[in-house]
This record gives structure tokens, sequence and C-alpha cells, in this order.
């Protein structure tokens, strides 16, 4: 069998979380079985859809590295298709036109409320006569069309993650609406709903395998329903965990960030994302390995490894694998991602002058960047001739012999043009012979003098990048004027 899955995300929305996740399984089922991954869109929903969520959809799995074989493909432009199923479901006596009006089912649901049923359809017109119908059409009534479901039908399948399901068709809520009221009389039928359009369209598109999140496994029943009654080929279905906060509940936008593109602009990097993500709800025979690639992950997807309870999403441990994918990128890969957070800061650099010198940056703080964004933090001070000095800081510069420490270090900045390794560690020794002070001393007061803070990268370093620029003079000369 050719496996042939699909995302089919609704552009109502940036791409979330959990599609993305969904997205990932697919994708590595796919890939794994030299398969197909199609991307379409489901916009039938007209109001809500949006031009610019469909930019983002694309954009935020493009950026993932997931890419897709065919489409995408769009929900509205296959109206046609929709329209001719439901004439031959009408046509076949499997579905009907129901005539009832808002105010009806309302009523409909607080008469089964206060008898304690579950709320559902009557199937009250299931059965209207030609006349009955004449006469609804008459009053100006408009039809939505549902497909009629048989109570007593049990919807079995296997599952490829949860084994077997079983629904009763008495739970579905009486005959289902496919198809909307239509709006005017151009078209022959209003919105086609969810399950109708998915159905059609997965069995056009000759959809093998249906992986998608486990909220949809009432709507799997329905859309059974709806293989039959067309008389096509049922695929198979997995339903996914779903992703939870650390409640439990299903993770949503009151938990923060959910779309793809906030985790990109927080610093994540694409392949950190997608390493974590594939692990939300999957786990390799080996569950020691945690970093790999999406590639590597091909080699050993299954859906059987796939955990039925839902998984909790924890942000140290996505903290965790990007930090272990930024501390292994090459220095020029890290400065080109660097670049943006600065400039974004205004941090005024010439990026093609400056090149190497950020690349020195980069590389001294690498080690301590847990997001992009955290670049900021890390390297500021060595952005600008003067600098502010924290409250940390200004009270170590009270200390006895720290003026002293600071005049002498200017001093011999002055005196070299160019400092290199060496004659960083001379000076710094000159100074604990001359003023007797312990080298802890020195080492704190140079890091304040130049940096403003009482902590940050290696101080040797830290020191030739700024004299690069002459700012370990510019800062000492500001700093001993207000001292
Ligand atoms: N448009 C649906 C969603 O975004 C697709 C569900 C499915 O995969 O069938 O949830």
């Amino acid at each position: 069998m050719t496996v042939r899955v699909r995302i089919a995300p609704s552009p109502t929305g940036t791409l979330h979380i959990g599609t993305a996740r969904t997205a990932i399984f697919n994708w590595l089922f796919a890939n794994r079985h030299k398969g197909k991954f199609i991307l379409r869109i489901e916009d039938t929903d007209e109001q809500r859809s949006k031009p610019e969520f469909v930019e983002d959809i694309k954009s935020g799995l493009t950026w993932l590295g997931l890419n897709w074989d065919e489409g995408p493909f769009f929900q509205t432009q296959r109206l046609n298709y929709y329209h001719k199923t439901i004439q031959k479901l009408l046509d076949q006596g499997l579905a009907y036109r129901c005539y009832c009006t808002l105010e009806e089912l309302e009523n409909m649901k607080e008469l089964q409320k206060s008898n304690n049923q579950a709320p559902r359809y009557d199937n009250r017109h299931r059965y209207l006569t030609k006349t009955q119908q004449e006469s609804f059409k008459a009053e100006g009534r408009k039809s939505v069309i549902r497909l009629i479901i048989d109570d007593e039908q049990e919807i079995r399948w296997n599952d490829l993650i949860r084994g077997h399901m079983t629904w009763k068709g008495s739970d579905l809520g009486g005959d289902m609406v496919i198809a909307r009221a239509r709006e005017n009389s151009e078209v022959p039928f209003g919105q086609p709903l969810y399950n109708l359009a998915v159905v059609i369209d997965d069995v056009d598109m000759n959809i093998s395998h249906v992986i998608r999140g486990e909220d949809h496994i009432a709507n799997t029943a329905k859309q059974i329903l709806l293989y039959e009654a067309l008389d096509e080929t049922i695929p198979y279905f997995a339903h996914t965990p779903l992703i939870l906060n650390q409640e439990g509940r299903k993770l949503s936008k009151r938990d923060g960030v959910t779309s793809i593109n906030d985790f990109r602009e927080m610093g994540f990097l694409p392949e950190a994302l997608v390493n974590y993500m594939s692990l939300l709800g999957w786990t390799l025979s080996d569950s020691t390995q945690e970093i790999f690639t999406l590639h590597e992950i091909t080699e050993n997807f299954d859906l059987e490894r796939v955990n039925k309870a839902g998984a909790k999403f924890d942000w140290s441990k996505l903290d965790w694998i990007n930090s272990q994918y930024l501390h292994k990128i090459s220095a020029q890969e890290l400065v080109d991602l660097l670049i943006p957070y600065w400039e974004k800061n205004n941090y005024l650099i010439d990026i093609d002058f400056d090149r190497q010198w950020l690349e020195r940056i980069a590389i001294l703080i690498q080690p301590s960047l847990v997001r992009l964004n955290d670049v900021i933090k890390e390297s500021s001070f060595f952005f600008g001739e003067n600098i502010n000095y924290d409250d940390e800081a200004m009270l170590h510069m009270k200390q006895e012999s720290v003026k002293d420490i600071l005049e002498l270090a200017l001093t011999k900045i002055e005196e070299n043009s160019i400092l290199n390794e060496d004659d960083i560690k001379k000076i710094i020794k000159e100074i604990v012979k001359t003023f007797k002070v312990k080298k802890g001393l020195v080492m704190r007061s140079l890091r304040a003098g130049f940096s403003g803070k009482l902590h940050g990268p290696d101080l040797i370093e830290s020191w030739r990048i700024l004299n690069t620029k002459g700012w370990d003079k510019s800062r000492l000369k500001d700093l001993l004027n207000i001292l």
C-alpha cells in the first residue's frame, strides 16, 4: 500500500503547536514508509479563515522543515465536489433536507434538558412528505442537509494508537448536519461542514492513514458512517494524545505561547523545537536518547510507540534541548542567528565590517545561551562606548583599592595599542603586585569596570573584544571621572 497522509489545518488562526506536532507525526510516518505528506487547507469557514493565517501555517511548517509533497489544496476550491456528493446522498435517500428553525431546535434541547436527556436532534424531518417539504418552503424556511444515522448501528475501528474503538450510533446526537442552509440561490447548497468535506477530500486524495489529535475521535465515528454511505474504503485512523499544560488540561492560549511563530521569536531553533515536539507523546525504544534530527527519528518512527496518555508540555525540557543545539552550532551559523536580535535592539553594528568581531562575541557567550534571545542579556555590555553600572557593581567600586586598580589598568591600556592574552595576564599580575591585593579583587574590579556587572563571560576574552574597539579605555575613563 502506498502511504498517503495529510495535515489539514483550518486557517482560522496561526500555526498552533498541536497542529505542528500532528504535522510532525504525519511527516515522520510518510517518510518512514516512503509515502507522501499532503497539505490541505480547510478553509470552508469563510468568515473565520484568513489568507494571512494560510501564510503563517505554510511558513511555520517550512521553518520546521516539514516539507509537503502535494498541495496546498484549498477546500474552497473544491466546493463542486462537495455539492455533487450531497446531491448523490440526497438522491440515494441517505441524506435529507431538514427545515427545523433555530427556535424549534432550541425548544427541543430545552425539553431534553428538563427530562435529563442528552441533547440530540430527534430526526423529526427524516421522513417528510413532498407536501410537507413544499409547505415549509412556502413558509420561507431554509433547509440544512442531514445524513441519516442509524441509532442501532455500532461503529468500530482499530485505531493504530488506541486499539479497538467502538461507538454507538445513538451517541452521535441524531442525524448529522453535513451542509448548512444556503445563503443565496446561486449555490445549490450552503457551506459543507467539516465531517463531509474531510471525508470527500480524504477519499479524493487517496489518504491511506488519518493521523490526528484525539479531540477528533467522535468525528471519526461520524466520518466512518459517511465512508459507508459513500461506499468508499475506510482509511486507517490513529489518534494522537493531546498536548497538556502542567495542570493536565489541554494546552491553550491561556498557557502563554502556543503559536509556532512565538516560539521562533523567543529564540528556539527549528531543529530543537521539532526534536522536542516529536517527543511529546512518542519515545524511542532507547528512551535515554533525547537529541535527534527528524531524519534520525524517521528511521525509528512507528505509531505503536505513540502514547495514549496526554503529553505534558515541559518548558525546561524544551529549553534544555534548545541549549544542546545552540551549543553545538558553528560560530558562523550562530552569528547569523544572533544578528537579527542585535539589530532589533538597535545595536549599531556594521555587519560586514564587524563580522569577525561579532563571531568572537558569539563564541564567548555560546555556552550561556539557552534561547537565542538570551543574547541581549549576555552580550549587551559589548556594544557602545559607555555602559550603565548596576547596583552591585557600584557597591563594589566603593571598596578600597578599586580606584587604584582601575587607574593602573587604564594607564596600561593607554601604553599598549592592542592587547593580546599575554599582555592582559601581565597587566593583571602587575596590578596584584603593585597594590598587594588578591587577584580575585582585580578581576572583579575590571569586570565591573568594563561590563557594569560582577558576573559575565570570561574576563580576558571580554576585555580583548572591547579592546579592539577602544571601549575598554573609554569606559574606564568615564568611570574614573565619577569615582
Ligand atoms: N481542520 C481540522 C483541524 O484543524 C482537521 C482535522 C483532521 O485532520 O481531520 O483540526
